[in-house]
């Protein structure tokens, strides 16, 4: 638990930091936390030009921020970083294993170490169970292996220590020797494009952690074949936008008209509420704000 001000009416300073940020929901998801304990915050966004730069802003900003979030493209080296200043900065179980931090809490008390965490996975871990979507025993296969990909793999891994957990990972990705080492590295299965390298499974929910279509292109799918879907795949892109399908969810809906599907608007807030829950303690609702961020 974070820098928590017992007084409730004076003002928190909390930001989120990346590049670009302007676009960030952050402010309003948190100010709606706020509200619901009673909590003034001055929550910011700030864009921040260079990794040398935002490491400068980390090292300065103690003594007046609560924390931050933290987004592309610097979740790695807010980890980086937070491990080279192993005497100020603790990290997390979960950040350690994805090698990338997503939150940043300063403590309150002197001589306390401030810490870091990665909310991403478990954020969307809580987005599948409000959608009733199934992670035990399921077949699941993982589209791209950049810093998404590496938060999630770290709460499957917590997950897969569970005994009825019993559940298959497939990873494919564009440059296949990143996923071959991160599949080796979790044990889950690699799925390559060569001809010799296709899989021969049903996969029971479809992810896609790429960050292509983000321009607005259209998805162009090098992966999965109708062999490879069920009647009842589910469908799940961690990008989102407020209003329209991303360009993945439309070659679903396009491709697979009748299946069950989501955008990553659900794990953004999600990983939110968790966020908070690490500055102050404690845990916001979000349902009312599902149908709010969308209109
Ligand atoms: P990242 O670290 O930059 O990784 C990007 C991944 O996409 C890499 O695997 C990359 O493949 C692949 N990729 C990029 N362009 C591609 C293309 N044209 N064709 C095929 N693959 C391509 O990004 P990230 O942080 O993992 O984010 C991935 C996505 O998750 C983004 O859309 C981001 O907005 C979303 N996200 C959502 C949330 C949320 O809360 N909803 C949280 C985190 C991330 P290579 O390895 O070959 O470059």
């Amino acid at each position: 638990m974070g820098k928590i001000n017992e007084n409730r009416l004076s003002l928190v300073s909390l930001a989120v930091l990346g590049k670009p940020v302007s676009h960030s929901l952050s402010p309003v998801i948190h100010q709606h936390f706020a509200e619901q304990f009673g909590r003034a915050i001055d929550y910011q966004k700030i864009e921040i030009a260079s990794k040398e730069a935002f490491i400068e802003f980390i090292a300065k900003s103690a003594d007046r921020y609560c924390g931050f979030n933290v987004t592309v493209p610097y979740k790695q080296t807010l980890f980086d970083y937070a491990l080279e200043k192993c005497e100020q900065f603790s990290v997390t179980a979960i950040a350690e294993q994805a090698k990338a931090a997503n939150t940043v809490v300063y403590s309150a008390s002197e001589g306390k170490p401030h810490f870091v965490a990665n909310t991403d996975g478990e954020g969307f871990l809580k987005h599948l169970a409000k959608l009733a979507v199934p992670v035990h025993q399921q077949k699941i296969l993982i589209l791209g292996a950049g810093g998404a990909t590496m938060g999630l793999l770290a709460q499957f891994s917590v997950l897969a220590r569970s005994a009825d957990f019993q559940g298959e990972i497939y990873l494919c990705n564009r440059t296949a020797e990143k996923a071959k080492s991160i599949a080796e590295h979790y044990n889950i299965h690699y799925w390559g494009l060569a001809e010799d390298e296709g899989v021969d499974v049903q996969f029971d929910l479809v992810i896609n952690a790429t960050a292509q279509g983000l321009d607005g292109s259209a998805y162009q799918n090098n992966h999965f074949t109708k062999e490879h879907i069920h009647p009842k795949t589910y469908f799940y892109d961690l990008f989102y936008q407020k209003q329209e399908n991303t360009s993945f969810l439309n070659y679903v809906r396009k491709n697979y008209p009748q299946h069950p599907y989501s955008d990553g608007l659900g794990m953004l807030i999600e990983q939110a509420a968790l966020s908070y829950q690490l500055w102050f303690g404690d845990e916001p609702t979000t349902d009312l704000l599902y149908a709010q961020l969308r209109l």
